[in-house]
């Protein structure tokens, strides 16, 4: 089986968010299943050739790639995934992807992706390599199953190549005017009332939808949501439609990098069977803060993009409530200035509840999932999340609202238990209002104080196998799937 991946970005070479992280990880583990993978990106400005080792690939030399009229010089540059054999391109064409940043606002955005998804295709042509499955990301690889069947249908190399596409973000929908068409030289029937019109305009997502043989989101009640006019953002039409061959598969975490056993960001060590020293971490964190240790109080973690989308707004509407609670809070992230100010006020007038960190620090982010005990995430909606999969491991018990990738990996303990089950790992409230998350929180606290009850839920938490052999699996099967519908 051969599989190319194409995104827009990759870790660790070029990322804005969970997107780079899957598609750094997922090679890896499926090249380990003896799939033969490729990974196709940009060649940005901000990759650090030398640092990454990137090669010019000389045997491709120049490819005229034509977007919007005239042939556009693309070089390909070469290099390996981090701690694998796997090899990703990169594709270099200064004009498009020489901008300071992955995204623009620019009016040629859509040009920029027309000229990854063709020169990818005129890339696998030069170096003779049909993969059986093309694995397209997001708006910006939408174009891939129109252009491959139809633009390059010519080329019967292709003609058993499948497709799945794989939604990440739904509300980035690469929506365009429809003289998108013409750049990417697409037939005019498309545009206008065809199958790449979304409400009038040009819409690149569509395209992967309604093209692919198969679809996938990063977790199963994701995927359930965006079947919705509430979770959708309107692609919820044609996702229906695709209903039968559209599935969730959720994302693993980088096992290696987030290990409390080896964590090199952590102080002390400490594992499900010896959780010692997590009070240890506890302290040493909160000797980095004017906040004073005392065993009997938590710690609530959070670690976020400070915005709506994250629940920030339901925290605001509980605030004082929240804090009235016999516990402590550690917060890292930056975003709105509402809600930066909020905690910047909070940590000024009750020093001794409220710790503030505004701004990315990936350190400090380790020491709070090690440190904390518990993590509040009240997101409105949250494709898979990443933060409560790292606090399951590190013992912290996750607070989360249940939708999306953390509905399908925090059980809440008390709902478990009225089924006679002690399975559960964290605490978790439906409904979009402050009260309902002060209610999860306090329940929280409540079995914080009950050690063998706290004990339990951590340690279910901790034995959740989060890794990416068990997604890489459900991809293969994916990529059986398109194959077998494409013949
Ligand atoms: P999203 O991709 O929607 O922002 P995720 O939970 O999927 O949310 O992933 C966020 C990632 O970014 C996690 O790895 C998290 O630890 C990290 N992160 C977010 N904000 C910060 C911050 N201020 N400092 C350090 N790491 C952060």
């Amino acid at each position: 089986m051969k599989v190319a991946i194409i995104a827009s970005e990759c870790t660790p070479f070029a990322k804005t968010g969970g997107l780079a992280d899957v598609v750094g990880a997922l090679p890896k583990h499926l090249a380990a299943l003896g799939i033969d993978v490729k990974v196709f990106i940009p060649k940005y400005d901000s990759i650090d050739e030398k640092k990454f080792g990137l090669t010019l690939l000389d045997a491709v030399g120049e490819l005229q790639v034509r977007v919007n009229g005239p042939p556009r010089p693309v070089h390909v540059y070469t290099s390996k995934i981090p701690q694998s054999n796997v090899n990703i391109y990169f594709i270099d064409c200064k004009e498009y992807f020489h901008r300071g940043t992955i995204y623009t606002e620019n009016w040629d955005e859509d040009e920029r992706f027309i000229l990854l998804n063709k020169a990818v295709i005129e890339l696998c042509q030069h170096l003779q390599w049909a993969p059986n499955v093309f694995h397209c990301n997001d708006w910006q690889t939408g174009l891939m199953p129109i252009l491959v069947k139809d633009n390059y249908g010519w080329d019967k190399m292709f003609a058993h190549s499948a497709f799945l596409y794989s939604i990440h973000n739904i509300g980035y929908q690469g929506r365009f005017s429809f003289d998108t068409l013409t750049k990417a030289e697409l037939r005019p029937e498309y545009g206008n009332g065809g199958i790449l019109d979304y409400d009038n305009s040009f819409c690149m997502m569509k395209g992967g939808i309604m093209l692919s043989e198969v679809i996938s989101t990063v977790s199963e009640t994701y995927g359930q949501e965006v079947l919705t006019p509430e979770y959708g953002a309107g692609m919820e039409t044609y996702l229906r439609l695709r209903e039968s061959d559209f599935f969730g598969v959720l994302n693993g975490i980088d096992t290696e990098e987030w290990n409390p056993e080896t964590d090199k960001h952590i102080p002390f060590h400490f594992s499900k069977n010896d959780t010692g020293n997590k009070k240890k971490n506890k302290q040493f964190l909160l000797n980095k803060t004017p906040l004073t240790f005392n065993e009997n109080v938590p710690v609530i973690g959070i670690i976020s993009r400070l915005v709506d989308q994250k629940g920030f707004d339901l925290i605001a509407d509980a605030i004082q409530e929240l804090m009235d609670l016999d516990a402590q809070w550690v917060i890292l992230g930056s975003g709105d200035e509402k809600f930066e100010s909020m905690f910047r006020k909070l940590s000024s007038t009750l020093p001794q509840k409220c710790w503030t960190y505004l701004g990315f620090n990936n350190e400090l982010a380790h020491l709070i999932e090690a440190g904390a005990d518990m993590f509040l995430m009240p997101s409105h909606y949250e494709p898979c999340g990443l933060n409560q999969m790292y606090s399951l491991r590190y013992g912290t018990v996750p607070i989360v609202r249940k939708t999306g990738g953390l509905a399908d990996t925090v059980q809440d303990w008390h709902e478990y238990r009225s089924l006679g089950e002690d399975t559960g790992n964290g605490f978790s409230f439906s409904d979009t209002t402050g009260t309902a998350l002060y209610a999860a929180v306090q329940r929280a606290i409540d079995s914080y104080h009950i050690p063998e009850e706290w004990k339990k839920i951590r340690l279910n938490g901790m034995s959740k196998d989060l890794s990416w052999e068990h997604s890489a699996k459900k991809y293969v099967e994916l990529y059986e799937r398109a194959v077998a519908k494409r013949k």
